[in-house]
């Protein structure tokens, strides 16, 4: 009889390869000088909110970048895709993919519009535009896509669709500040882009986010909606909500826009790190960012497949026991949460993509605050547990996979 050394991991009873935990969305932060110098101004303006200075500034820094007429700053992603999804006069049925965050389908369903879920393309983890127009009906007023992973969709099929069928054509852009397609900066296509600068993106404004547009009235139309419908000091023109970016805000947001280049050479670096160690690695398969055009490479996403030994449920809880908190994104898909579940039980019949996706992909750490020693670490107890997988099969068959999985305390510092 053989007696099976058991390999260096956690799992196993070593003590974890990290002390402290490793994260996924870790907040890039810039230069502190900076964001607290802007603080400063802020408080000797005595100027905190409603359409201040630095609130501007910031709206003037993001529509350069990308090339577009207006940015409208709101105070985050979500209320920034609730209001463009208003202004735009969209209504009845939206079509949008279940591979999301779920914020996508809430902004939607928040104003009592139906979220149609399309499959996406296994290929670009991204809408499947041969699969939208046998979704459409007389209640569709359009098209909500997602660029996953900040790998823009197929603008030009998508534009063609919402022209030929006369729908309104939005992006959640959240992962997508700074990319560009075919050379041209997000922004400029559909009929807005939202982003987010939630504190776990490339780009954080602590909480944040913006609507891009070249559309004059509809930027106008969001920026009364974004203060109450204001129209003038004691006149309310329609129906508004309380979308404002703070100036605390607009002040991280500029100090970041500063440090842009760094964290986008810090990912690219770990991106790289990935790469290498990762290399020849059965079944696990790096997301690619190919191509000439820009890319933040903010998510490092795995695609485990059917020809690696273990699942990627078993790899993802070696790696939480290790304290490094890779992330299942978007399992298990926006059509399997509530309330979209409990209304559309048949959705499952229309994502197998998706459903597929979801048990495969695992997001692993990276940013600013991750080197390239810690991705040698991660690359280290992937390529262990792969090894050894016979015995990490048996040992999770024990304890279960969802067991006692905990990101306790991670929902301050990084969160979902
Ligand atoms: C982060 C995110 C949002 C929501 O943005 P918030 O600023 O957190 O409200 C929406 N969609 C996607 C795809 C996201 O990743």
């Amino acid at each position: 009889m053989t007696v099976e050394t058991e390999p260096q991991l956690a799992i196993f009873g070593s003590s974890p390869a990290f002390a402290e935990p490793l994260h996924v969305g870790r907040p890039n932060v810039g230069d502190r000088a900076a964001i607290m110098a802007r603080i400063e101004g802020i408080l000797d303006r005595n100027w905190l909110t409603n359409d201040g200075p630095l609130v501007r500034e910031f709206e003037d820094a993001v529509a350069r970048l990308h090339g577009v007429r207006h940015c409208v700053a709101m105070c985050n992603g979500t209320i920034a895709l609730e209001i463009a999804i208003r202004a735009l006069g969209l209504t009845g049925e939206v079509i949008v993919p279940a591979f999301t965050f779920v914020a996508t389908a809430h902004a939607l369903q928040w104003q009592e519009i139906t979220p149609v879920f399309c499959d996406v393309d296994p290929a670009t983890h991204n809408i499947d535009v041969g699969r939208i127009e046998e979704l459409i009906t007389p209640r569709t007023s359009g098209i909500l896509a997602v660029h996953l992973w900040g790998r823009p969709c197929n603008v030009e099929r998508l534009e063609d669709i919402a022209r030929l069928r006369n729908l309104g054509l939005l992006f959640d852009a959240a992962h997508a500040f700074g990319a560009s397609h075919n050379g041209v900066m997000i922004g400029n296509f559909g009929d807005a882009e939202v982003l987010s600068f939630h504190a776990t993106k490339v780009l954080n404004s602590f909480e944040g986010g913006a609507v891009l547009t070249n559309n004059d009235d509809l930027a106008s139309r969001m920026k009364l909606m974004r203060n109450f419908g204001f129209v003038g000091v004691d006149s309310v023109g329609y129906v508004g909500t309380n979308g404002k970016m703070t100036e605390v805000c607009a002040a991280m947001g500029l100090a970041s826009l500063e440090s842009f280049d760094m964290f986008l050479a810090a990912n690219q670096v770990n991106y790289d790190a990935y790469a290498s160690t990762l290399a020849g690695l059965t079944g696990i398969e790096l997301v690619r960012y190919d191509g000439a055009d820009r890319r933040s490479r903010h998510y490092v996403v795995v695609e485990v497949g059917d020809d690696c030994p273990l699942t990627r449920d078993e790899l993802w809880k070696v790696l939480v026991s290790e304290n490094v908190l890779a992330r299942r994104y978007f399992f298990p898909g926006v059509h399997r949460m509530e309330p979209y579940r409990s209304f559309f039980p048949h959705a499952r019949l229309l994502v197998p993509q998706t459903a597929r996706l979801a048990e495969r992909v695992l997001t692993l750490p990276t940013g600013a605050s991750v080197g390239v020693d810690d991705i040698g670490v991660v690359a280290g107890i992937l390529r262990r547990a792969i090894a050894a997988s016979d015995q990490v099969h048996r040992c999770l068959a024990e304890v279960g996979i969802e067991a006692d999985v905990s990101y306790s305390g991670t929902v301050a510092q990084a969160s979902r």
